[in-house]
């Protein structure tokens, strides 16, 4: 603000007391955004955990990802648009109160909330920007994996773009501070974008995973094999939780590793894999195309902890999956896609 050198000394003893207020008043702007999503997303009826605020932002952590494309572009939109509300109705409070602190002080919270509406517009993931952007794309296309790649790559060119903003700056005006800035936010952009392609990378990974992959050169015991020859065929096959039991060619049970532990070791030649496997019958059965994470999804619906698998072309391959034995072979297509 302009003063004289006389008005100064009355304006000062006001804006010590107005001095907290800038950052409260930032912070509460941001608030404000990070409301405006959480209370979409409540409308859709996802869950929030919290809303946290840092440094230069905030994020309402809602704890599921919406299922439909709309969901997700007014859960992200609402942000922006509400702060783009907020400071026209400041700038517009300015205006009427004319000039002094107290319309200076509007005017300057106005700007704040428009520009924190731009830069959260920028479309890249993690900004609501890049939502918008993943909702669009989902919406036209209908891959929501590809609408997100695309999303945190536009992420990644932002960021690397704000990190050499800052170098320039720095270089053009030797301004260490504010370059730093620039770089840091640039950083930060980066590393939340990175974590979304990763993310999308383990989702990718598993969603053409098969039952058919999961259940490759699965060994089948035989229903009257001794205990001790079933273990020494899956020590050899490097079996680790369960293996099918077959019966003329027809599948009858289920043998789990874990029973091993209710038989006594001297017992484990006369014992016959049929006295501990679990029967088949009311077990829940699902097509060998059927999709990994859907098979999950589906035995935690059913509580089934294990699931038959048939191929209707080829009724040979008929087999059994556990719980351990999905989740583990998840886990190794989900590390490898990373490792990739
Ligand atoms: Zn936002």
């Amino acid at each position: 603000m302009h003063c004289h050198a006389l008005c100064r000394a009355r304006v000062a003893p006001s804006t010590r007391s107005l001095r907290w207020s800038p950052s409260a008043l930032f912070f509460g702007s941001i608030l404000w955004h990070e409301m405006a999503h959480a209370l979409m997303a409540r409308f859709y009826g996802l869950p929030v955990r919290r809303i946290v605020l840092f440094i230069f932002g905030g994020v309402a952590e809602i704890e599921r990802e919406p299922r439909k494309a709309h969901q997700e572009f007014w859960i992200a939109f609402i942000g922006p648009l509400s702060s783009v509300a907020l400071g026209v109705l400041l700038l517009l409070g300015s205006w009427l109160l004319g000039g002094g602190l107290p319309g200076e002080a509007l005017s300057w919270l106005g700007q704040i909330n428009l520009a924190l509406a731009a830069f959260n517009m920028l479309p890249g993931f993690p900004l609501d920007g890049g939502r918008v952007l993943r909702a669009v794309l989902w919406f036209l296309t209908g891959n929501h994996l590809r609408s997100t790649i695309i999303a945190a790559r536009v992420g990644q060119l932002f960021a690397g773009g704000f990190m050499l903003l800052g170098m320039v700056q720095w270089f053009l005006t030797g301004n260490l501070f504010a370059s730093f800035w620039t770089v840091f936010v640039g950083w930060f952009l980066w590393s939340a974008a990175s974590g979304h392609l990763q993310l999308a990378r383990t989702e990718g990974a598993l969603a053409d995973i098969t039952l058919e992959h999961a259940i490759q050169h699965r060994l089948k015991l035989n229903w009257d094999w001794s205990l001790v020859y079933a273990l020494d065929m899956m020590s050899l096959h490097g079996v680790r939780y369960s293996a099918p039991v077959m019966r003329d060619n027809e599948l009858v049970g289920m043998f789990a590793l874990e029973a091993v532990a209710r038989v006594p070791r001297l017992n484990w030649g006369t014992v016959r894999v049929a006295n501990l496997m679990r029967p088949v019958q009311g077990v829940p059965t699902v097509s060998i195309r059927s999709d990994l994470l859907e098979t999950l999804r589906f035995m935690d619906a059913e509580n089934a902890d294990f699931i038959i698998v048939r191929d209707e072309q080829a009724p040979e391959r008929v087999s059994v999956l556990d719980r351990h034995e999905l989740l583990m072979f998840a886990e190794r297509r989900r590390r490898a896609a990373l490792a990739a």
